[in-house]
């Protein structure tokens, strides 16, 4: 066994997540709801993860009438894949903050879509889950919009020079997800098949589904700033 000292708090607790203490204490402290509302809000969330969003591609890819609602209505092209942004979220309490502008971008073989939010993390948690560590970082938030086609290099997606990149900006009330195109040899696969394709990274745009990739592909994140010193070993187990 190494010895292994203990990184101090400060290193592992964000500067969001500090902010979000603050803001959810003071809530609780005003009313505005309860700790036990918390909890549940919070476990709810725990239990989503992107596939209603890969179901609501795969359909698209098969039923172009659905294709076509999906890019009019995501919210309504949502319903079909069991996700109720306006009605029906299962801690049945919730401020308006809760319901999203739902946009499902289309790529073309000609056009890319890539989702980011600059201002902070917003992210269609209730058809995607939730968000991966990169999406949150600084680092990815500044240079998408400066530097896309870099940034895609960086996540191994190299897209050819003739291929426009589209950077959606989520906020608040309007957030995204990437329809990629269909690619090549998924002929006669069902809605199923196809969705074990579409994965998270598909949905938010930073990589193509291919037959056979069914996962992320794993990824460093890099710490920004002044990283604590350690004799050896990990930092975070
Ligand atoms: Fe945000």
């Amino acid at each position: 066994m190494s010895e292994h000292k203990a990184a101090p708090m400060v290193d592992e607790v964000s500067d969001f997540e500090v902010l979000e203490m603050a803001v959810r204490e003071l809530a609780i402290e005003k009313g505005l709801f309860s700790a036990d509302d918390h909890r549940r809000w919070t476990e709810y969330i725990h239990t989503l993860g992107p596939l209603p969003a890969a179901r609501l591609v795969a359909k698209a890819w098969l039923d172009p009438e659905y294709r076509k609602l999906a890019v009019k209505d995501g919210v309504k092209a949502s319903l079909e894949v069991g996700v109720d942004w306006i009605n029906d979220m299962p801690t049945h309490f919730g401020t308006p903050s809760d319901y999203c502008n739902l946009r499902v971008l289309e790529d073309t073989p000609k056009v890319k879509h890539v989702v980011v939010c600059t201002l902070c993390s917003c992210y269609p948690r209730p058809i995607l889950g939730q968000s991966p560590e990169w999406y949150r970082t600084p680092n990815y938030r500044r240079r998408l919009v400066r530097w896309p086609r870099q940034v895609l290099a960086e996540f191994g997606l190299q897209l050819p020079a003739d291929v426009e990149i589209r950077v959606a900006d989520s906020n608040q009330k309007t957030r995204y997800i990437v329809m990629p195109v269909r690619p090549e040899g998924t002929e006669g696969w069902s809605e199923e098949q196809l969705a074990e394709i579409v994965t998270r990274d598909c949905l938010i745009g930073v990589a193509v589904p291919r037959p056979g990739v069914t996962a992320n592909a794993l990824r460093p994140i890099h710490p920004a700033v002044h990283p604590v010193q350690h004799d050896h070993g990990h930092d975070h187990g």
